[in-house]
């Protein structure tokens, strides 16, 4: 390994951590207990916070184009990093690395040239009739991310923070830490000044009280489950810090009336059962129409009957294990509250034993109501609820009757229909028939599933404020 994973980042160098105490870290697919992190202390996070607080006087003053530069450099030292990314999200999180070249790996390349693409076109000043605008960065922010997309969550946010001239703390997930230590090294050959980028590891639920209420810090930047969103808010509040909430979600997919609903499969399929249904924005509420429901079920146990589900480091493999003991647990306890509902499996089952890794067969949910648990509760593993509409209003009803509002998908024959409804639909994003996701785009929440927006130009945004110099002297 390139990095030392029993040290932390602060001011421009590894060190020693002042805690003594780590988390191990579990293999979900071996449960092999193969590294180890510093489960870092009050003490190790103010030196964090005062590392980035002291840097941000100069670096907010140097220069976007310089900016740039540095991060053009951090991206190519980042890329030469390809394997060995997919290598640790495989053993981190249980990604299969025929999933994870793209999803975990090459796609966060591809984000970060977004941001500095982007950063390149941006207006730092605009003028008005009587005064100029200048946009500034916000001072040191709190960067704190989930395990399901252990990089992508933490480059659209250190990424931006850093073009825009913020300086960061940045604390990832306790289990799935070990790629916030590549990223952190490219930044270290990069050259970045020291205090810009500091990286701490340990709790949220110890860490996170401290990086919401400190004085020093100006924004939070959080992605994560609504429930610690929330209370994070009210805690940063108090100090009126700026608060990007990146949640969860129960994103629907209607389809509309067709002949032939294979063209919607790929998306169905790679949305809910890909990553093991841990991704946000999974397509984990299907609405269809109720007079195709029996040719739909026998298209659905096609399909599902073609995925592989076994060890990630086996590159024919399409579904990993759930990322951890908890999270089965929380999956199994799903799948026995669905039938408990009344909804039934078309396939899929609960799982017997974790003994031989944290296993879940992709499962399906028919007879679902939206009423249900199942149906308006967040699962974050392979599980998908069918329920089905008389007319397109109900549809449509279904689909925003949710908490959430952070995704949703429309098929349709006829792409004209399915923009229709694309836009009665409540959501951050909606993605019509074999549409892909466009990284230069916002992406984020609406309702309990989040404000704020992350990528492209939207995501450097966020990481600025605005000031007015009334300039027009007489
Ligand atoms: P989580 O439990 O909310 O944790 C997210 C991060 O917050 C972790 O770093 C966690 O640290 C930390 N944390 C825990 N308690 C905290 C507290 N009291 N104060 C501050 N920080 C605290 O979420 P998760 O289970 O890791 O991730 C799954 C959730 O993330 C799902 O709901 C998913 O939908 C959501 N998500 C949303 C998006 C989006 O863009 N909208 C993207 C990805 C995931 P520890 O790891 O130490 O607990
Ligand atoms: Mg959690």
């Amino acid at each position: 390994m390139s990095v030392d994973f029993g040290k932390i980042y602060i001011n421009g160098q590894w060190q020693a951590p002042q805690t003594q105490n780590t988390i191990a870290l579990q293999n979900p697919a071996t449960l092999e207990f193969f590294a180890q992190v510093p489960d870092c202390n009050e003490v190790d996070v103010e030196a964090a916070i005062d590392a980035a607080d002291t840097a941000f006087g100069g670096w907010s003053r140097t220069n976007l184009k310089d900016r740039i530069a540095l991060m053009e450099k951090m991206a190519v030292c980042f890329e030469s990093m390809h394997d060995e990314i997919i290598d640790l999200e495989a053993r981190e999180l249980g990604a299969p690395i025929s999933f994870s070249r793209y999803s975990h790996c090459e796609r966060q390349f591809v984000r970060i040239r977004c941001f500095i693409e982007a950063a390149k076109n941006l207006c730092l000043e605009t003028k008005l009739k009587s005064s100029t605008v200048v946009r500034e960065p916000w001072g040191v922010v709190a960067c704190i991310t989930p395990w399901n997309y252990p990089l992508g969550q933490i480059v659209q946010k250190v990424v931006p923070a850093v073009l825009m001239g913020n300086t960061v703390v940045l604390k990832p997930a306790s289990n799935t830490p070990l790629t916030a230590y590549l990223l952190v090294q490219a930044f270290h050959r990069a050259g970045f000044p020291n205090g810009v980028i500091n990286l701490v590891t340990g709790r949220g639920s110890r860490l996170g009280r401290i990086l919401s209420t400190h004085p020093k810090i100006a924004m939070v930047s959080f992605t994560g489950s609504t429930e610690v969103g929330k209370s994070l808010a009210a805690a940063a509040a108090q100090s009126v810090k700026k608060t990007v909430l990146e949640l969860g979600g129960k994103s629907a997919y209607i389809w509309l009336k067709a002949d032939d609903y294979r063209p919607a499969m790929h998306k169905l399929v790679s949305s809910i059962f890909f990553n093991s249904g841990q991704t946000c924005t999974a397509l984990s509420r299907l609405i269809v129409p109720a007079q195709d429901i029996e040719k739909i079920k026998k298209l659905l146990v096609e399909e599902v009957s073609k995925l592989k589900l076994g060890d990630p480091m086996d590159p024919s493999t399409d579904l990993g294990p759930v990322a951890n003991k908890a999270q089965f647990e929380t999956v199994k306890s799903y799948l026995q509250l669905g039938l408990q509902e009344g909804a039934q499996l078309l396939c899929g089952k609960v799982p017997e034993s974790d003994a031989n890794g944290f296993y879940i067969e992709p499962a399906i949910f028919i007879n679902v109501k939206n009423s249900m648990r199942i149906a308006q509760e967040e699962i974050f593993g392979p599980v998908l609820c069918v329920m089905t509409y008389e007319t397109i209003e109900q549809a449509i009803a279904i689909a925003n009757d949710s908490i959430y509002g952070l995704s949703a998908a429309v098929f349709a024959p006829d792409k004209a229909q399915a923009l229709a409804v694309a836009h009665r639909i409540r959501a951050g994003g909606v993605y019509i028939n074999d549409a892909l996701r466009d990284e230069s785009a916002p992406f984020g929440g609406y309702k309990q599933s989040g404000h704020g927006r992350e990528g492209g130009m939207a995501g450097l945004e966020e990481f600025s404020q605005t000031k007015t110099i009334f300039d027009n002297c007489h």
